[in-house]
């Protein structure tokens, strides 16, 4: 108690109690690469023994599992690589079916209401693996996959994405006719378009194309902390009026806030600066989690130890969720405000774009 004495112990009981009564969503996790990753060293059941505790602690109901693939596998590696990614998410999901289920449909969205399961929906992070064989999304459809963007941040035969250095940050250029052919199948067949990572040619090309609601899975505001990565005011309202969400990245470079010196209560409150300023730019209904905790991904990378490594996530795990969400109620936001940031507008979101 003492510890957290920066949040009043009457937020963190009524935090955990929206938490149990409501949808909480986190829309962004490299869960399916960590898993391959590990399981590849030797590790077994990497969700029972280091996420499942603290889902569950959370109350998450949803959780969106990319297919991440690095870059140095591409291209060649990229298609075997998703696929041994989907394979090892599958079999950590079967070896504990009681607990969480897959999700491909509304009727399944449903189910997790009920059936007190977590469920897992699997999207790509960049369509590398495909090149531009757009008919390749058929098969990943079958596999699963519900949603991609079209980039990380690098560029591919659909598109550029917004760049990983300072230097070469938003470089020029929007799609490619296959980027554009992907848009279109992916909105034709039930499956949702994520535009983080995507630079802002490419942002403001899918965003005259599209004719569903899109999302930035994990995407910041720039105006409260500058980056390449995150969505500028004007971005910000296009995803509005597209129906759109954008969902709170926890990496403190995007946060606003310097890892090397912050405490716990510096973190989350970076975070509430966030969200305050999306909520109030944007509207309550517009603005979600996804986190894309990093740093368990980067330690279970092969390349991994890096020399003096900073953690970057400003949430310690997915249990400090409910700090995250006590504070925001401190600091003044409503319930119904609340209610929709932690997972309601995703939920309904999802709702609307998958297959029935
Ligand atoms: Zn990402």
């Amino acid at each position: 108690m003492d510890k957290k004495r920066y949040i009043a112990e009457k937020y963190i009981e009524e935090a955990k109690q929206l938490h149990k009564e409501n949808m909480v969503v986190d829309a962004h996790l490299d869960l399916a690469a960590e898993i391959f990753y590990r399981r590849l060293g030797g590790e077994k059941d990497i969700i029972k023994n280091r996420f499942l505790d603290n889902w569950k602690y959370a109350g998450l109901n949803l959780i969106v599992s990319s297919v991440f693939v690095e870059s140095q596998l591409l291209p060649s590696m990229g298609l075997l690589n998703t696929m041994d990614q989907i394979a090892a998410l599958y079999e950590e999901i079967d070896a504990l079916d009681d607990e969480l289920m897959i999700v491909k449909s509304k009727e399944d969205l449903r189910k997790l209401k009920t059936a007190h399961k977590i469920g897992i929906l699997l999207y790509m992070e960049g369509l590398d693996c495909i090149g531009d064989h757009v008919s390749l999304l058929r098969a990943l459809y079958e596999m699963g996959v519900r949603g991609a963007s079209l980039t990380w941040s690098r560029q591919n035969m659909l598109a550029t994405g917004s760049g990983g250095s300072r230097d070469k940050e938003n470089p020029k250029g929007g799609l490619t006719k296959a980027g554009r052919e992907v848009i279109r199948y992916m909105e034709d067949h039930h499956m949702f378009v994520d535009v983080s990572h995507i630079n802002d040619d490419g942002f403001y090309e899918i965003a005259e194309c599209a004719t569903r609601p899109f999302i930035a899975s994990h995407s910041n505001a720039r105006t409260v902390q500058y980056a390449h990565r995150n969505l500028g005011d004007d971005q910000m309202e296009i995803l509005k009026n597209a129906g759109g969400i954008m969902g709170l990245n926890a990496a403190g470079c995007f946060v606003g806030v310097k890892n090397e010196t912050a405490t716990e209560e510096d973190c989350l409150n970076g975070l509430c600066r966030q969200v305050e300023y999306e909520v109030g730019k944007i509207g309550s209904e517009h603005v979600g989690f996804g986190f894309d905790l990093c740093d368990s991904y980067y330690r279970a990378l092969p390349s991994f130890p890096v020399k003096n490594y900073v953690e970057e996530d400003c949430l310690t795990s997915y249990a400090q969720m409910i700090e995250l969400t006590a504070l925001l109620l401190q600091r003044g936001m409503s319930k119904d405000d609340v209610v929709n940031v932690i997972g309601g507008n995703f939920y309904r979101y999802f709702m609307d774009i998958l297959p029935e």
